[in-house]
């Protein structure tokens, strides 16, 4: 049997799991699992554990982070944006993104999948199409290395990264429990926003899991099916209308907002007709805020960034249509670290080194 990692687990999951398998030092359990994911360290001999039982917990588990294989930085006026490319036990590479968000806090940017199969046309990521689903310590090996390899100091998790989480729900969901576990790292699920292309059915899952507290945002990007199915494949599967009744029902709790992320793309879903059916999408989903945020070309670019101007424009007739809106101020473009443009070429093994590799 392969071994478990140890950051996969909650705390009470590894004490369950060490008292099944291990033959003597499961009484340690929880102060090794608190050393792994707090201070990034498995060493089952500095807690006074003897030979044949720090024996035992290297052969039933495992704590390994993967390789640090890039750094980038790109200093805004809000603060450095770091992107860090990490390698993965089979050699393909995922991205996460430190983004500040003032007063020395910041925001990490995780991913769910090595590449995706959502296919959205302005995102670098959907080019590279699924390579494979990350594991759940796959997800939470990237907030490990950034916190203990990295010494970033991180206050909320964003899954806006490679990927998208719901399409990977189960390992997604376990990373959840794993992050607000009280026993291990704590994080509040108010500091935890999942951000969706509109995934109907992890929306429901969503629902059913019951963690009340998370905040939620989905990508829009248009809001006439003609124009969305064009952007985003997933809208022929589930049309606007079958989106807008799943969020409708998403109610986790009384002062929740839920966030319609909008890519603004110039000559595509910029006009005052956009607006309104913004507005008319919005209606019925109780108390939202609309975040938009101008395009950023990546590689192979469908369209200009927005002016300024034009961005200012789109918010002013989101606001006659009685939307709150923000701007999301684009931070790390010249590291390729903005919104849509994680997945570039030089981040991922291409699929004939991945045959390579598996063989
Ligand atoms: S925008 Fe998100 S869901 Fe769409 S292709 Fe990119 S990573 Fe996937």
């Amino acid at each position: 049997m392969p071994k478990r990692a140890i950051h996969g687990l909650t705390n009470d999951e590894l004490m369950e799991d060490a008292r099944r398998s291990l033959p003597r030092g499961h009484g340690f359990a929880r102060r090794v699992h608190r050393m792994a994911v707090l201070e990034g360290r498995f060493e089952p001999e500095a807690l006074g554990l003897g030979a044949a039982a720090c024996r035992a917990w290297r052969s039933e588990f495992s704590f390994e982070l993967p390789e640090v294989v890039a750094l980038e930085t790109d200093d805004g006026p809000q603060g450095t944006t770091s992107k860090v490319v990490l390698r993965l036990y089979d050699g393909l590479e995922v991205e996460a993104v430190r983004i500040p968000m003032g007063r020395n806090r910041y925001t990490l940017c995780v991913s769910s999948q090595v590449g995706c199969k959502m296919g959205c046309g302005f995102c670098e990521t959907g080019r590279m199409g699924l390579l494979r689903h990350l594991s759940t310590s796959e997800i939470i090996s990237q907030l490990l290395v950034a916190k203990h390899r990295l010494g970033w100091p991180v206050r909320n998790i964003v899954f806006m990264g490679m990927g998208e989480a719901l399409d990977n729900a189960d390992n997604f969901f376990r990373a959840l429990r794993v992050l607000n576990d009280p026993g291990g790292l704590a994080i509040a699920q108010e500091r935890i926003t999942i951000c969706t292309v509109g995934h109907v059915q992890g929306i429901e899952r969503l629902h059913q899991e019951g963690m009340k507290r998370l905040n939620l945002s989905i990508s829009l990007n248009a809001a006439v099916d003609s124009l969305r199915s064009e952007l985003m494949p997933i809208n022929r599967r589930s049309d606007l209308r079958t989106l807008q009744r799943a969020l409708a029902c998403y109610r986790p709790r009384k002062n929740f907002a839920l966030g319609v992320n909008y890519c603004l793309l110039p000559g595509l879903n910029d006009t005052r007709a956009d607006a309104r059916a913004i507005a008319d999408f919005c209606k019925p989903l109780g108390r939202v805020l609309v975040n938009v945020i101008a395009y950023n070309p990546g590689s192979i670019p469908i369209t200009r960034a927005p002016s300024e101007y034009e961005v200012e424009q789109f918010i002013g007739w989101l606001r006659e249509e009685g939307l709150p809106v923000r701007q999301r101020v684009t931070k790390g473009r010249s590291v390729m670290a903005a919104c849509g443009q994680l997945g570039n070429p030089s981040a991922r093994v291409d699929r004939r080194s991945l045959r390579t590799l598996r063989v």
